[in-house]
């Protein structure tokens, strides 16, 4: 997606080898107008498909999954990081490990939002490792529900995520592939080439 592209771009801070930020459209500030276009690319991107449901882990991911939600005419149900008070029973638990972060999150989704008869979309920010994506697949199968594929804003083509995913034959959509981050410069994969 050009736009997108332009934006890590112009906006992106390569923190190291490994790590870009984004904070400023995505990850602190949203652009909405972006988040909007992005949201409708994700829905063109799945149009093949019966989408009742995005879902995402909060709380990056909550943007551009309402976006897509708003356009397809579907909720976002965003997984929550941490246990809340009122919602201690009826869940659906996976153990996350944060790339960024280095630590381990539950996340968790009530029973009341996903259910066998949808079929998900699951969204989120980056594709590094795929722990991410990991934990929400979790999810959809103790749901017992139906898996669309998973659309992801920037790909990371560097890390092992997305290769690994793909190979267990989930579909995949990054809107940015980054094929490298080495000495500061933000490099992308040809779109086509994935
Ligand atoms: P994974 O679970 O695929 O290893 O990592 C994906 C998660 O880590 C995303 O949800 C995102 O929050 C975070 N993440 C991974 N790499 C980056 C990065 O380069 N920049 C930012 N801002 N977040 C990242």
């Amino acid at each position: 997606m050009e736009l997108l592209e332009q934006k890590i771009l112009s906006e992106g801070k390569v923190l190291s080898d490994t790590v870009v930020k984004v904070d400023s459209f995505l990850n602190h500030q949203v652009d909405p107008v972006l988040m909007q276009k992005i949201g409708e690319e994700f829905a063109a991107r799945f149009s093949d498909k019966k989408i009742t449901k995005v879902l995402t882990l909060e709380s990056s991911g909550i943007a551009p999954a309402t976006m897509t939600g708003l356009t397809l005419g579907v909720p976002a149900v965003f997984a929550r990081k941490r246990k809340s008070l009122t919602l201690v029973d009826h869940l659906y638990t996976a153990e996350v490990h944060s790339f960024t972060k280095n630590t381990t999150n539950e996340i968790s989704v009530s029973k009341d939002y996903i259910s066998k008869d949808d079929t998900v979309l699951i969204l989120d920010d980056f594709l590094a490792n795929g722990q991410a994506v990991r934990g929400l697949m979790d999810i959809v199968k103790q749901a017992d529900a139906s898996l669309a594929g998973v659309g992801i804003i920037i790909e990371k083509g560097f890390q092992e995520g997305g290769k690994q995913l793909r190979e267990q034959d989930i579909r995949i959509e990054s809107l940015a592939t980054i094929a490298s981050l080495e000495g500061g410069k933000i490099d992308f994969k040809n779109e086509g080439a994935t």
